[in-house]
């Protein structure tokens, strides 16, 4: 059996090999792209009856990208929703797409779907033997290690069509290239598939917690998906350290956690241990009263080498939390991923999350990118106004050192010329791929953890929300703003509302409920339902509050006529003359 040096060298010698012939590896992956789907409804549509297969490569490449448009998830969704009611002609690949997965945010209101295939599996695999590899080269661990690893699988459901419907992340600890992972790369996960598939946040994370601490003296690595959910899991453990303790003591598990089978599957892994839950309490007594938790992780996980997950883009909001509970610990930060296409390897595993940057895989997917000029930007920090005049795409090999661009992407799984809707910078090239940094995504404004909501979501939402409103009562919604508070714990929504008129209690609390429940994009269900993010907050403010606000804000914005309420804020002004002005807040029980 091959040691998992042996295996970090292969595929580090494979991607040196692809990076250093990044513009070839991408003239094949498209080639093989469009000859594995040739024929198929979409590519008839726009190639005709053209044979890819007689053509040398820029001749492909350019009657490719000359004959197929640009298109977003919208000019997709109905091909993709005529998979989902079980048409099985081929539609956008050959082979029968029998899984789609949910991607973060929606098209028109509606959750978005995107096609899933054993090679989103297999390519997640392969980036996670790559990372592994060039992580160990900076903080080697040993071989048969542990991870603390906080993740957590949400239900798979069925389509009309009866087509499976999960994330990509579930879809993956549920495919055997999540055990090929494990075995590869020599690090085992703590928890068994119960306990990762339990679909209760606080349950999941108490059992996680508790294995976590009964390896301990294994574990090499603590990590997650998103860091959201790491400063999640030890803000949890502060508040409920004393029972796991217990538990461990006893080895027993506490009569929260209802599902049988995570029951099962944790009591048949831990063995009283008096002595290890006395050291834990030591130390938690410790670092409860002396140490406000600084350096939680190293110090009840010695042997711990890193903590790993996504710490860039939004998650930048977590990483003071973070960097606290990691003490001196080293942070390695996660790839860049969707659920669409895997995109870039951090290959500078050393570099703090400020300053990471990934380099672009190119057999992954066909990349292009459209090149970006900034608008100039609006006083109110506004992502959304942040949109910017856009360029002709162009391929991997044309991107320009300090320039922006949108990622586009043509998948093996039958997406061509599709706008990601991320923004990204070039920092610097590895061999000849580009290193990519995440700059934001267009249109997002409320996100906290997996979730994404556009504007025009919570437009949605809010409309339908203030249309309850006025037809229970005699009020009506005068103007709102929102923010996603990252500060709490955990995070949640805060609509501010101005009303006029009259409305009880009651009608305001449904709107409240209403609002809640009307974001249907998957990562915000997910985290609601699994309690990662808090219940929507809904502050009625007193009358005349956002006339306050705009006349603060018109001098920076020249003239009231141009003022518009951002619909999302953080701007902390702006926070401060809302919070002062809350009459009533209503907290959503749609997840109760
Ligand atoms: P999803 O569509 O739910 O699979 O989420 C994928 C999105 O998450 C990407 O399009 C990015 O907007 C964001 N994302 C993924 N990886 C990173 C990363 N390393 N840094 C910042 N944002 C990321």
């Amino acid at each position: 059996m091959e040691t998992a040096e042996a295996g970090h060298a292969d595929i580090i010698g494979w991607f040196e090999h692809v990076s250093e012939n990044a513009c070839k590896a991408q003239s094949e992956t498209l080639r093989r792209i469009l000859e594995l789907n040739c024929g198929v409804e979409y590519l008839r549509k726009w190639l005709g009856t053209a044979d890819v297969g007689e053509m040398d490569d820029n001749t492909l490449e350019t009657v490719f990208t000359s004959l197929v448009p640009i298109v977003s998830h919208a000019d997709m969704d109905p091909y993709i929703q005529r998979i989902a009611n079980g048409e099985t002609s081929p539609l956008l690949t050959k082979e029968p797409i029998t899984v789609l997965s949910l991607s973060s945010g929606t098209t028109e209101g509606r959750q978005k779907y995107v096609p899933f295939t054993c090679q989103v599996t297999q390519d997640i695999l392969q980036m996670s033997r790559l990372s592994a590899a060039y992580t160990s080269r900076c903080y080697p661990i040993r071989e048969g290690g542990k991870i603390l690893e906080f993740i957590y699988a949400a239900k798979v459901s069925k389509t009309p069509g009866g087509l499976s419907v999960g994330t990509a992340t579930t879809l993956y600890y549920a495919s055997k290239e999540f055990k090929t992972k494990q075995e590869t790369t020599k690090s085992f996960t703590c928890s068994p598939q119960e306990v990762i598939s339990g679909g209760d946040f606080v349950q999941c994370t108490y059992c996680h917690l508790l294995l976590g601490l009964h390896f301990s003296s294994q574990v090499d690595i603590v990590a997650s998906g998103f860091s959201y959910t790491i400063v999640q899991a030890f803000s949890f453990f502060e508040e409920n350290w004393r029972e796991i303790c217990a538990d461990i003591k006893e080895g027993n598990l506490s009569s929260r956690i209802t599902s049988p089978c995570m029951r099962r599957a944790v009591l048949a892994l831990i063995r009283p241990n008096p002595s290890l839950a006395s050291q834990i309490e030591e130390i938690c007594v410790e670092m409860e009263s002396n140490l406000g938790w600084f350096g939680l992780i190293p110090k009840l996980w010695p042997t711990a080498k890193y903590v790993s997950s996504i710490m860039t883009g939004s998650m930048l909001s977590y990483l003071k939390k973070l960097r606290h509970y990691a003490g001196g610990l080293p942070l390695v930060s996660g790839n860049y991923v969707s659920s669409e296409s895997l995109i870039g390897v951090n290959v500078d595993p050393q570099l703090p999350p400020e300053d990471v940057s990934f380099a672009v895989v190119p057999t992954f997917s066909y990349f292009e990118f459209i090149p970006l000029h900034r608008q100039k930007q609006n006083q109110q920090d506004m992502p959304s106004d942040r949109d910017s005049v856009e360029e002709k795409p162009v391929p991997l090999s044309q991107v320009k050192l300090g320039h922006e661009y949108e990622v586009v992407l043509t998948t093996f799984t039958g997406l061509y010329r599709y706008r990601l809707g991320d923004v990204v910078e070039v920092t610097g090239f590895h061999n000849g791929t580009p290193k990519i940094s995440f700059i934001y995504r267009r249109k997002l404004i409320l996100n906290i953890n997996i979730d994404k909501n556009t504007e025009k979501d919570l437009q949605g939402v809010v409309d339908k929300a203030s249309q309850l409103l006025s037809q229970t009562t005699q009020a009506e919604v005068v103007d709102f703003t929102s923010h996603a508070d990252v500060k709490a714990s955990p995070g949640r929504y805060i609509i501010y509302w101005e009303i006029r008129g009259e409305a009880e209690d009651r009608a305001l609390e449904e709107c409240c409920r209403e609002i809640d429940a009307g974001f249907v994009d998957h990562g915000y269900v997910v985290s609601r339902r699994m309690k990662s993010i808090g219940p929507l907050e809904l502050r009625v403010v007193e009358r005349g509050t956002f006339g306050k606000v705009a006349e603060k804000f018109v001098g920076k914005c020249g003239s009231l006529n141009q003022f518009k309420t951002p619909r999302c804020t953080t701007n902390s002004v702006m926070l401060d003359i809302l919070d002062a002005s809350v009459v009533k807040i209503f907290r959503s029980s749609a997840y109760d």
